[in-house]
């Protein structure tokens, strides 16, 4: 008899999702590393556990060399399936899902100093592949080499019903055109800065998801990942 063998034969690949805000990409690519038995790491969540400490700490978000010295000497760990984010030991998993955290992190991201110390770091805990990374940067600055990359994106309004929705969830009541103006506002930040812009990797699969439901996102990811790993 012969023996079944894995497609891709046990490779453990990286996968790299990025996107503006509220495309599904951390939905999606959490449920993808679980399908694969892989880890999730939602790079998002570390600038925003950064955002959080220099809100605290009373570190202005322009103040570049402080906020990197505050990067480096932070520690922030991404736990479970990427759900549980520590910031030097507690717990903020919630706490980073405000707008006003929203804001920050998109603020000290923007800062070169920062950004490398983040990146040391990411590239350090995907480093062994058999991970799944979601951000902004992953396909084009952090894995430019990475076996797989999706650029998801969906229509500015319909992200900003579901991040809405996802506010009502936790008990936070929003306004949906305030919504749409701040995610508006934060993909124009995100796609003009300088450093490590969004931008659409080269080699990246498109996935317009304004349609689907986050199932059927989950299940065109596999596909491509599975036809790879043939490959
Ligand atoms: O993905 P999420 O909305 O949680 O990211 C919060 C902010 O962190 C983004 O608006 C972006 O400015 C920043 N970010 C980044 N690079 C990444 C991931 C997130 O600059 N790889």
């Amino acid at each position: 008899m012969k023996a079944r063998v894995a497609p891709g034969g046990g490779r453990r690949l990286v996968i790299a999702i990025d996107g503006p805000s509220g495309a599904g990409k951390s939905t999606a690519g959490r449920a993808l590393a679980r399908r694969l038995g892989y880890l999730f790491l939602d790079t998002g969540a570390m600038y925003r556990a950064l955002g959080l400490k220099a809100l605290r700490a009373g570190v202005p978000l322009d103040a570049e060399a402080a906020l990197a010295e505050l990067a480096r000497t932070t520690r922030i760990e991404l736990a479970g399936s990427g759900d549980v984010v520590s910031l030097d030991g507690e717990d903020v998993s919630g706490a980073i899902r405000t707008r006003e955290v929203s804001a920050a992190a998109s603020r000290v991201s923007v800062h070169p100093s920062v950004r490398r110390v983040m990146v040391a770091h990411q590239q350090e805990m995907g480093r062994a592949g058999g991970v799944v990374l979601d951000g902004r940067d992953v396909g084009t600055v952090v894995f430019p080499h990475a076996d797989v990359k999706f650029y998801v994106d969906a229509d500015p309004r319909r992200r900003a019903e579901r991040r809405h929705a996802e506010l009502a969830a936790a008990g936070t009541a929003s306004d949906v055109d305030a919504i749409e103006r701040e995610i508006r506002a934060r993909d124009h930040a995100d796609s003009t800065r300088s450093d490590s812009p969004l931008t659409r990797a080269p080699g990246a699969v498109y996935l317009d998801t304004t349609g689907l439901a986050p199932e059927e996102v989950v299940q065109r990811m596999a596909a491509i990942v599975e036809e790879r790993l043939r490959a």
